[in-house]
This record gives C-alpha cells, sequence and structure tokens, in this order.
C-alpha cells in the first residue's frame, strides 16, 4: 500500500498525515509501487501524464495540469563530447519545477487544500504559484531578497502573494516555515510528492533512448529536486525489470556554494558550514541542503560523484553554449561546464538536462554580454 516513510529512521506514516517532515527531523518519501503500460504510453498525448501508472495521485479529476513535459532529447556536441540534452526550460514556467509542481499542486487539490506556503530561490516558487493559479489554490511564496526580477514577477504575475527575506536562502526557508504552521507547506524540497513530479523526467528519457536508460546524467544540484527524482524514476523501471540497472548520476555544484563537493570529497556525513550565494549560479545557492544524506546515498548507488565548476567556467560554457543557439540561465550552465571535467567514454550515453531558461536571468546576461 501507498504510504509515507521517514528517509532516516523509517518511521512509516498514513499517506493522508499532513505533516511535512519526520519527528526526528529528517525529510519523508513516498512509498507507491509504480506500473507502467509501455503499449499504452506510446498511445496517449505527449505530456508528463502519459505515465499515469506510475504517479501516486488517486483520481484523475485532482490532476493540475498545463499538458507539460516531455521535453525533446538532443543530439549534440559540447566541445567535442557527444551528449544528449533535454531541455526543461521549455516547460510552461521556464524549469523542470513544473513537474514537481503539478504533481505536488494536483496533491494538495486531492487533500482539499485552500492555501499553501511555499520558499524558493525562484523557479520553484514560480512553477507553484502557476499550478496553484490554475488549481485556485491561495499562495504565498518566500524567496530572497537577491532573486532575479523577472522570476519575481512571473510569481506576482500568477497572482502568488510575494515575501523577500533579506539574507540567506536559509533565512527564507525558515520565514516559511515559521508560516507553515498554519498552512500547507508545498515545499519542492520536503515534499516528496514533488519528487514524484521530477522523476517524470527519468520516464522520459528512457522512452526517448527506445525505453533503455542511459548511462550518465549530468545534473546541476542544490537541494537534488531533479537529481533525487531522477534516481526515483529509474528506480520505478528498474524494480519493473525495465532496465537492466540504473545510470550514473552526477550531481554538478557551483564552487561557489558546493557542500555536497564537500561532503562527497573529504567523506563528511554531515553537512559543512559555508557561505551561501557567492555563485552566478542561484538556482543551486543551497548552503543546508535538507536532503544532503540521501543525495550521497544515490551518488554511491549509482555509481555517480559530485563536479564542482568555478563561476569562470560556468560564465564560460554559458556564453559558449548560448552562441550555438540555446538560451539558459546561468544555473543551467552549471551542467554543460562539467562536461568538461567528465571524461565520456567510448559510446556511454550522457544525458545534460537544460534545468532553467535564459528569459529567467536577463538582467544577469546583459551583463556577460555588455562587458
Ligand atoms: C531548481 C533548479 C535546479 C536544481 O536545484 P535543486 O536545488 O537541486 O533542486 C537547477 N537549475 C535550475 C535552473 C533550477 O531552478
Ligand atoms: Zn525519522
Amino acid at each position: 500500500m501507498t504510504h509515507i516513510v521517514c528517509n532516516t529512521c523509517k518511521t512509516p506514516y498514513a499517506l493522508a498525515d499532513p505533516r511535512w517532515k519526520c519527528d526526528c527531523g529528517a525529510p519523508l518519501d513516498i512509498h507507491f509501487q509504480a506500473a507502467f503500460d509501455t503499449d499504452a504510453i506510446r498511445e496517449r498525448t505527449p505530456t508528463m501524464w502519459r505515465y499515469r501508472e506510475a504517479l501516486p495521485i488517486e483520481k484523475d479529476e485532482h490532476i493540475v495540469s498545463f499538458d507539460e513535459g516531455f521535453t525533446p532529447l538532443l543530439k549534440t556536441e559540447i566541445n567535442g563530447k557527444p551528449v544528449r540534452i533535454k531541455p526543461e526550460n521549455l516547460f510552461p514556467t521556464g524549469s523542470f519545477k513544473d513537474r514537481g509542481a503539478s504533481l505536488l499542486i494536483s496533491r494538495a487539490k486531492e487533500l482539499g487544500i485552500r492555501k499553501i506556503v511555499e520558499d524558493s530561490s525562484g523557479n520553484a516558487g514560480a512553477a507553484v504559484a502557476a499550478y496553484a493559479a490554475r488549481a485556485g489554490i491561495a499562495c504565498d511564496i518566500y524567496v530572497p531578497e537577491a532573486t532575479s526580477p523577472a522570476k519575481l514577477a512571473q510569481i506576482r504575475m500568477y497572482g502568488a502573494a510575494l515575501h523577500k527575506i533579506p539574507g540567506s536562502r536559509e533565512n527564507t526557508a525558515r520565514a516559511a516555515m515559521e508560516a507553515a504552521e498554519h498552512h500547507f507547506y508545498a515545499s519542492h524540497v520536503w515534499n516528496p510528492f514533488f519528487f514524484q513530479g521530477t522523476k517524470t523526467c527519468a520516464f522520459e528519457i528512457w522512452e526517448q533512448l527506445g525505453f533503455t536508460a542511459p548511462d550518465t546524467l549530468l545534473v546541476p544540484t542544490g537541494h537534488g529536486t531533479l537529481l533525487i527524482g531522477a534516481y526515483l524514476g529509474f528506480r520505478d523501471l528498474l524494480d519493473r525489470d525495465l532496465i537492466p540497472g540504473l545510470p550514473k548520476l552526477v550531481a554538478v555544484q557551483a564552487a561557489g556554494c558546493a557542500p555536497l563537493y564537500r561532503m562527497w570529497r573529504d567523506q563528511l556525513t554531515d553537512v559543512p558550514p559555508v557561505e551561501s550565494g557567492g555563485t552566478v549560479a542561484e538556482g543551486i545557492a543551497i548552503a543546508e541542503p535538507s536532503r544532503a544524506a540521501q543525495i550521497l546515498d544515490i551518488l554511491r548507488d549509482t555509481g555517480g560523484e559530485v563536479l564542482s565548476v568555478t563561476d569562470g567556467e560556468i560564465q564560460t560554457a554559458l556564453v559558449d553554449f548560448c552562441k550555438r543557439g540555446w538560451y539558459i540561465e546561468p544555473t543551467s550552465a552549471t551542467a554543460i561546464a562539467a562536461v568538461g571535467k567528465y571524461p565520456i567514454s567510448e559510446g556511454e550515453t550522457v544525458v545534460v538536462p537544460l534545468t532553467g531558461h535564459g528569459l529567467k536571468s536577463t538582467e544577469k546576461l546583459l551583463k556577460l554580454v555588455e562587458t
């Protein structure tokens, strides 16, 4: 039966329990038996909801969707190395976060929730605000004061109440958690339904590669919403014997805020104190990733690793890549920069998601071309 489980102490909770963390303080996961009907999948409209039997929303009438997903998978080269690009910047709100928001807000609708609270460095807030608007659910979004203006405009245009919090990303999280004592915490980091949405990225890659798994994914990672989601998706496929093994998941961090990189390199079990915000990759400038232990387990389980790229490397990769007709935000370019550091073997299928649209950070990109 579908239920919620603490990812640390393994305490089970009922699926209907409105809690957002375990009594022990750790994040929660969902235990759910995903199913796949490959023949039916092929016939359905090309959206992330074509994997319906793998998504833990009970009734179709609760699904909150813009028919999003099924982003392309394109072959190209980066610095002469063959890769497949998955342009997740093509989602309705301009980032892959729509995958998670669609599941999370569908679940909120299923629970009859009228008002939600969320905190984010920008893109998750925009995605949650858009889907809440589509569902008619009131929405309060907390963001750090330094968030890109385009993301703030987007959140406000969706009709959400915007709260700008001074200081670090962690201050913003604390403000939202206080508000969440009175309202449903629709957190992309804590609520496990969000990851049940981001996992559809793995299903699409599997289908687009002819129902096989790639060898490797390079994923920009702060809190790990795409990395953990991809893992859960490939796990679902493995559990159903639809792939022979898990692809290697490589987390990419910006050197200016790289707690996971330090944990990996120095074999730490706790998140070390890190100054946040010192990077152009604002979307992954997460000093205290709540699911750090889970992320490191995933890297070990898949034979992956953490790569760290400097702001100089990010900017060079971004400029070179955009010159070839792509348009992405600096955070997304961390994975492009990481291709340079990752040795691709003969015949290895490497997938690089484009996590966020360039239009999200016009003012940062203007600075690059004007200097
Ligand atoms: C959210 C996001 C990521 C991944 O961030 P996590 O904190 O690991 O979930 C990467 N790129 C962009 C553009 C994002 O918005
Ligand atoms: Zn626990």
